[in-house]
């Protein structure tokens, strides 16, 4: 099968690999037809993670199940399903409790929790930026779609991660209908937590960023566009909330934030939430932060240390929730507000490419090109 396959930083190419098989009786197959580059594809694809060389890339899937294991009870050969990007047992101490994002069985490594599909530190699980994917304990996993799914792809992959992402941001937070709420970061899941702050009814959701395209498609929206390389973001929201700060605050950035220049700040906007939001205020962390980034220019990164204005924080009372989503949590709910017409994530997407073209989707993406603000990969499309 033909898979997008990393060679080392900045280089990904599309190559035939031995095909995605059953290999244990709880396994389903899907052929790909809808993989999605994500931001976290580019800390891997920038070098600055230990993705293996030789690994397949891609965790936001969707597609059509082939085959099923023999232990497959539920999931149906011809269904359209949507896979959380969380790879998950259903059975484990945390999968129990609703954790999926911190599953103990998939996760070969016993000091970890968590795993995912083409992932740095994520178990051995290939991405499914191929024709081909295997889904462990399918029947947990697969979130089936209905008839519909086949024309609305671009809608429904998002329940794959940034969706669900997004609305976890907003969980963690607390936000609640009326709030005002600051968001750092307009890439797609800081898009996909401003559009879940205006589905659950926040009454001001402004959001944070430098570039046109991703501010322009925040506004589209109904949020307050703020443009950080031409005004301070924490006065403008101060100015918008009364002096106050906003009731609730998503990072949707990570470690790699930078100043306009592009300078890295891993601290940038953990501290601008802490001042932007109000005493009492929710802050929910879903951009990526490591436990060591050895290639950081910054001292304390490397150590994955932030200089947190942590006394700031305490003073104002702020409650912080952080880490992955679990998507198992969300996605059905989402699913079913696409199915009724009320939400339509694929506003994000910028570009369709069949997945020989993911070289060269990679490379704009990565480089922030404008116009590129979500690339979407179709497998089998000429
Ligand atoms: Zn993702
Ligand atoms: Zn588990």
């Amino acid at each position: 099968m033909k898979a997008v396959v990393y060679e080392g930083p900045r280089s990904v190419s599309v190559k035939n690999v031995p095909d995605a098989r059953i290999e244990r009786p709880t396994d389903v197959l899907v052929r790909i037809t809808t993989t999605n580059i994500c931001g976290s594809d580019l800390h891997m694809y920038e070098g600055r993670t230990d993705f293996e060389t030789g690994r397949t890339f891609g965790h936001e899937n969707l597609g059509e199940v082939i085959e099923v294991g023999q232990g497959v009870d539920k999931i149906k050969v011809g269904e359209m399903v949507c896979l959380p990007f969380n790879v998950a047992c259903g059975f484990c101490k945390n999968c129990e409790r609703g954790y999926t994002n911190y599953c103990l069985t998939a996760q070969p490594d016993p000091h970890l929790a968590g795993a995912a599909y083409g992932f740095a530190d994520m178990g051995p699980y290939q991405g499914g930026q191929a024709e081909l994917l295997r889904v462990p304990w399918g029947d947990f996993n697969c979130l089936r779609l209905g008839e519909d799914a086949r024309e609305r792809q671009t809608d429904y992959v998002m329940l794959s991660d940034i969706f669900p992402t997004g609305y976890h941001a907003t969980e963690m937070a607390g936000v609640r209908p009326g709030d005002s709420v600051a968001i750092m970061g307009a890439g797609p899941v800081g898009l996909m937590a401003a559009y879940s702050s205006v589905l659950k009814g926040a009454g001001k959701v402004m959001v944070v960023d430098r570039h046109a395209d991703r501010l322009a498609l925040a506004e589209r929206i109904g949020c307050l566009p703020i443009n950080d390389a031409t005004e301070n973001p924490v006065e403008r929201i101060l100015d918008e909330t009364m002096g106050l700060g906003a009731d609730r605050g998503c990072e949707c950035v990570g470690y790699q934030a930078h100043d306009p220049q592009g300078n890295e700040h891993p601290d940038d906007t953990l501290n601008k939430l802490v001042r932007s939001v109000r005493f009492t205020g929710g802050i929910g962390v879903v951009g990526v932060f490591i436990p060591q980034d050895p290639g950081s220019p910054d001292p304390l990164e490397k150590q994955g240390k932030v200089a947190l204005d942590y006394g700031m924080h305490w003073f104002k009372g702020q409650t912080m929730g952080s880490g992955q989503c679990p998507v198992k949590r969300y996605n059905r709910q989402l699913r079913d507000l696409v199915a009724a017409g009320k939400a339509k994530p694929s506003f994000v997407v910028s570009h369709e490419l069949p997945l020989d073209e993911a070289p060269n989707g990679y490379e704009h993406f990565d480089r922030r090109d404008n116009g590129w603000t979500k690339v979407v990969l179709h497998p089998g499309a000429a």
